[in-house]
């Protein structure tokens, strides 16, 4: 196979229709906030797949502690503990502020298990008839695309056709906290929300939302669970997204750069009143806290206390969308987001954001748009300041050029 065109005709022809329509560009070599097409061109990385790839391609301590550990012990399974992962387990804890963690794989893992956790608490702490427990999200939520995790979302394309769902799913607006009381009734046991919306189109709510939800289920004795897969670990300009509203939810869920997007490792992290209604064998995944999973997973919570990359996501965030908005460009509804998860929304009437990123790539910057007709930028928090601004300038060029 030759250039890019032909590689993605290949992958098509294998992947059936379950691919986002790809973007004409197959990658072949990533280093840093850099990645190489399979022609040899040169792009800049404005989404780190999806916010996993925060610490940029191939970091070279996380590639070691990979290696290193691959070539020692690379897989136990649960049915024995390895020495790896009682490291792990003690430095999730340490760093985030929780009794006790489950480590799983994905990010949907890690939802389900706090979902799992959420009812038997429910049941067993509340007392709620098991056929009657409620669970609330928000609407325009995205937590993954298990069966249970699709019952709980709002959009036709994640649900239709994958039906029945399990009950007791629900959801109310994001950003509204009277709702969500009005919602709350003694058979809910838990709020399940995103402190940013990433993949409803980097939704950021009003200040002080989350610290009232999290008043609100407190008095009701609901659980907040929040699922910082997409903002946790600096993306949002501090460790946690929740800190913005200084709040302490009482289930927290990670995933994406805890992999140091080298291997999918997520969790879940509670407290013991909520992690003890697990017993022996009610959870757990032959990968679930692997040698492999622990071993890169520590080295990124050493990484995170050693660089503080929130500190840097913060500055040049701020950064980036004073320079987007300082252009007032008449396509671009609004520039929104926090640290390096931002959003450029744009008026469908003048810019379609698909067609936007199609032609960013073309231009050497690589990212996808999202719902609402917004073009994501969520670059490796690695990345320095001159090299955001020539993205920027790039994306604001790019606009100018397409748009009247
Ligand atoms: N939660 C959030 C907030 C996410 O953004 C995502 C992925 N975009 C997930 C959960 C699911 O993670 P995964 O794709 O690893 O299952």
């Amino acid at each position: 196979l030759g250039p890019s065109t032909d590689w993605l005709r290949a992958a098509e022809r294998r992947f059936g229709a379950t691919n986002y329509a790809p973007l004409p560009a197959v990658f072949q070599r990533g280093e840093g906030v850099w990645l190489w097409d399979t022609d040899g061109r040169r792009y800049l990385d404005m989404m780190s797949a999806y916010s996993a790839m925060s610490f940029g391609h191939g970091h070279p301590r996380l590639v070691r502690a990979l290696v290193d550990q691959a070539q020692r012990l690379a897989l136990t399974s649960r049915a024995f503990s390895s020495d790896r992962l009682p490291v792990f387990l003690e430095r999730l804890c340490a760093t985030f502020g929780y009794e006790c963690a489950l480590p799983v794989n994905t990010g949907l893992e890690a939802v389900e298990t706090a979902l799992k956790a959420a009812r038997k608490w429910g049941y067993k702490v509340k007392g709620i008839a098991p056929e009657r427990a409620r669970i609330l999200a928000c609407d325009g939520n995205f937590h993954g695309r298990s069966i249970a995790i699709v019952g709980l979302s709002a959009n036709a394309q994640y649900r239709n056709g994958f039906g029945p769902f399990p009950p007791g799913f629900e959801r109310v607006p994001f950003g509204n906290v009277d709702a969500l009381e009005a919602a709350i009734t003694p058979d809910t046991a838990a709020f399940l929300v995103e402190p940013i919306q990433g993949e409803g189109g980097i939704v950021v709510p009003p200040p002080g939302y989350l610290s009232r939800c999290a008043e609100i289920c407190r008095r009701h004795d609901v659980l907040l669970i929040a699922d910082e897969v997409q903002t946790g670990l600096g993306r949002t300009g501090r460790l946690l997204a929740c800190e913005h509203d200084g709040v302490r939810p009482d289930g927290l869920i990670l995933g994406k750069a805890l992999g140091g997007g080298l291997l999918p490792v997520s969790a879940f992290l509670a407290d013991r009143r909520v992690m003890d209604v697990f017993g022996p064998g009610d959870h757990g995944s032959t990968f679930g806290g692997n040698p492999l999973a622990a071993a890169v997973g520590t080295e990124v919570l050493a990484l995170l206390a050693e660089t503080r990359p929130w500190e840097r996501a913060a500055r040049l965030g701020t950064q980036l969308m004073e320079t987007l908005r300082a252009a007032a460009l008449p396509c671009v509804r609004e520039v929104r987001g926090r640290g390096l998860l931002v959003g450029l929304a744009l008026d469908p009437a003048l810019a379609d954001a698909s067609e936007v990123a199609t032609q960013l790539l073309a231009r050497g910057i690589a990212t996808r748009d999202t719902h609402g007709n917004v073009i994501r930028l969520a670059p490796p928090l690695t990345i320095d300041e001159a090299t955001l601004d020539e993205a920027a300038r790039r994306i604001l060029d790019t606009l100018r050029m397409l748009t009247p």
